[in-house]
């Protein structure tokens, strides 16, 4: 990287020819004729000239021209040393005519046709910009329940979603990305059954996740044993009265079935929600945020590995190891990012276009904000941490809690510039004299196409293989993580059958010509029981203001009890959802239904 650097000043991106194949797909500018019209060092550019165009919101002239071109400079060289990336939305839309910045918006659903099919169309207009939707059809009344003014009968939530999903089927996203949604119920609502299975057959409803909103009483319900209620949300009548456990049993075989559905534990998150005059009505497709209607959310993750330091000062690679504690983390560097990251992020609330007024007031009332964090995994690597260890639970929430704790310093610093959040009043913030600038400041996303382009392992998860096999040009050949290849070289214990051998198990756990320091850090998904998986995901929650997106992976022969296990161990160390998947399940699903049909 040094060739790009003038006065300690990065001109340009380095970025894997992957990286560079999804900017120019989907990410630069284009004509007409889709010819690409910027590199992506312009992108970055771009977007951060955009964000920091912010600074003159708050001040004028000279002091604001100053501003802008200190923060201009900050945004971009965060960016270029892929120490953070925005979300998506922010990297496709900042400076360019659609200007819409958020990758999560929860609308709501009134149990009326009006607010139904206003809603519909609202989702339509979020999706063309590029935003994924959240919904809670918990209000609507059950399938068969009356319609007074038809006499008619209602169809239930269900069949809306199928109203909602198909929709989103149409609206491609301005050939950017496909919608996506998450559909919430609550678990006393009685259509919860057919609620539950709806998505079994992998057929029907495949633009939504969907999750159940699980109280904490059907929990106790659960653990005792007892009946439970199934409430007509129109009139607060008791409507059927089911055992707790089997309704449980029958979320958790979905979840072992295909991954769905995944829970929402609604009492802890309304219990942290910091806008309680706006209760929490859904969250966003990956479930990682939980907003009130017409709230957003801007996301912005920090790459981890990129404050990984050796013992001279330079970045540590993933070869370093750190078998000899000499490799270690930059914290006064990590600080100054978060700080950066919040006023940027902070920014974006103000520079961006909502797609409708409600949506516009809610998100510059609350200004909830969410940094994360990607590359764990990576970093864990180079710093010598298993995974899977107290010794990596402990790093998670010491850097967490770190990033967490920084983001808000940097929030109250902005409330002294700028003002605390307009929806203060009423707000758990103000009950505990907390003067931030933002509802929320940490969130944990799942950075699919950002972990990408930064070049680094996604979120929080761990690696999901160190190799595999790649078909190229009709033959096999094996795919291995480059800094795998080049640590077994400077180890010696390279060779072609090996990384053959490597790719065909993905992990390195159970192979003992590798060394055993190596097999101890280089852990992939599937050597990790999924105790680890939600011990680690509860790590991280405990320093995080909204949610965490993570999958909890099990292997194929996993059991239902597993599956159970998981979602009990999840309530009691206080996640805020959880979703599992069982290895193989959807395809084996996808196989079955082909040859019965
Ligand atoms: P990225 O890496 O592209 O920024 P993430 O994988 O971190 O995105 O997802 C963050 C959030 O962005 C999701 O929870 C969801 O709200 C939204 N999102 C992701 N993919 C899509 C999509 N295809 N369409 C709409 N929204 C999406």
């Amino acid at each position: 990287l040094d060739r790009n650097k003038v006065s300690g000043r990065l001109t340009d991106i380095d970025l894997s020819e992957n990286a560079k194949a999804v900017l120019a797909k989907r990410y630069l500018k284009k004509n007409e004729q889709g010819e690409v019209l910027e590199a992506p060092i312009d992108m970055f550019r771009r977007v951060a000239s955009n964000i920091a165009e912010g600074e003159y919101k708050f001040r004028e002239g000279d002091e604001a021209r100053a501003l802008y071109e200190e923060w201009n400079e900050k945004f971009l060289q965060m960016m270029l040393s892929r120490k953070f990336m925005p979300n998506s939305p922010t990297l496709m839309n900042a400076g360019r005519e659609l200007q819409q910045l958020s990758a999560c918006f929860v609308l709501p659903v009134e149990d009326s046709i009006d607010g139904i099919y206003d809603t519909l169309k609202h989702q339509a207009v979020i999706h063309k910009s590029g935003g994924g939707t959240g919904f809670g059809f918990s209000r609507l009344r059950p399938k068969n329940d009356i319609v007074k003014s038809t006499m008619g009968v209602s169809s239930g939530p269900v069949s809306f979603m199928a109203v909602f999903d198909a929709s989103t089927e149409h609206i491609k996203q301005g050939g950017t990305r496909r919608g996506a949604n998450m559909g919430i119920l609550r678990v006393d609502h009685p259509d919860i059954e057919e609620f539950i299975t709806c998505k079994n057959d992998n057929e029907k409803i495949n633009n939504f996740n969907i999750s159940v909103a699980i109280t904490d009483e059907f929990m106790e319900s659960v653990r005792n044993d007892t009946d439970f209620d199934l409430v007509n949300p129109r009139d607060g009548k008791v409507m059927k009265t089911v055992r707790a456990r089997d309704l449980f049993e029958k979320i958790v075989h979905g979840a072992w079935l295909n991954g769905e559905p995944g829970v929402v534990f609604i009492d802890k998150i309304d219990g942290d929600n910091p806008t309680p005059q706006f209760p929490i009505e859904s969250t966003n497709p990956c479930s990682e945020a939980h907003l009130p209607p017409y709230d957003s959310c801007n996301l912005g993750s920090i790459n981890l590995e990129r404050f990984v330091r050796s013992a001279d000062g330079s970045d540590a690679t993933l070869a370093d190891g750190n078998t000899s504690g000499e490799v270690r983390i930059d914290w006064d560097e990590l600080r100054e990012t978060v700080h950066t990251a919040v006023r940027f992020l902070d920014n974006v609330i103000e520079q961006n276009n909502y797609p409708l007024a409600e949506i516009d007031a809610m998100s510059r009332g609350n200004r909830r904000i969410g940094l994360g964090v990607m590359g764990f995994a990576d970093a864990l690597i180079q710093l010598g941490i298993t995974y899977d260890s107290e010794e990596g639970l402990a790093f998670a929430e010491k850097i967490m809690k770190f990033v967490d704790d920084e983001a808000w310093a940097a929030s109250k610093k902005l409330a002294e510039e700028r003002g605390v959040m307009p929806n203060f009043e009423g707000s758990r913030h103000e009950k505990r004299g907390l003067r931030a600038r933002n509802a929320t400041v940490t969130t944990i996303a799942p950075t699919g196409t950002i972990s990408m382009i930064a070049g680094c392992s996604g979120g929080i998860e761990p690696l999901f293989a160190v190799a595999f096999m790649r078909r190229q040009a009709d033959m096999e050949m094996p795919d291995v993580n480059p800094e795998f290849v080049r640590l077994a070289k400077e180890r010696g214990f390279y060779s072609e059958e090996l990384m053959k051998k490597v790719a065909e198990h993905g992990s390195v756990r159970d192979i003992e010509e590798v060394p055993e320091d190596v097999r101890n850090v280089w852990v992939v998904s599937h050597d990790i029981s999924p105790e680890w998986h939600v011990r680690m995901q509860a790590a991280f929650q405990k320093h995080t203001s909204m949610g965490i997106s993570k999958t909890i992976n099990l292997p194929n022969e996993a059991t239902t009890k597993d599956v159970e296990d998981a979602y009990m161990m999840a309530f009691d160390t206080g996640c805020k959802g959880v979703a599992v998947y069982r290895d193989g399940s959807r395809d084996a699903q996808v196989l079955s239904t082909g040859a019965t049909g």
